[in-house]
């Protein structure tokens, strides 16, 4: 199955890892931190990339 992911925002601290990283799937909200487009996830290996890199941990498997 397709995997989605989601940014929790009270943990992203903005630094653009994940959106420079995957920028088909991260990009920055109006608040300066970054939140992932809707729909399932093209290419996972780069979002499971993005998710160990994030600093804070912030990006999640949305099931
Ligand atoms: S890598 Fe993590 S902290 Fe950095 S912008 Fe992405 S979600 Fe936010």
């Amino acid at each position: 199955m397709a995997k989605k992911v989601k940014v929790n925002k009270d943990l992203c601290i903005g630094c653009g890892l994940c959106v420079s990283t995957v920028p088909a799937v991260f990009e920055f909200g109006d608040d300066g931190k970054a939140q992932a487009s809707a729909g399932p996830v093209s290419d996972e290996g780069a979002v499971d990339e993005a998710i160990a890199s994030c600093p804070v941990g912030a990006i999640e498997e949305d099931k």
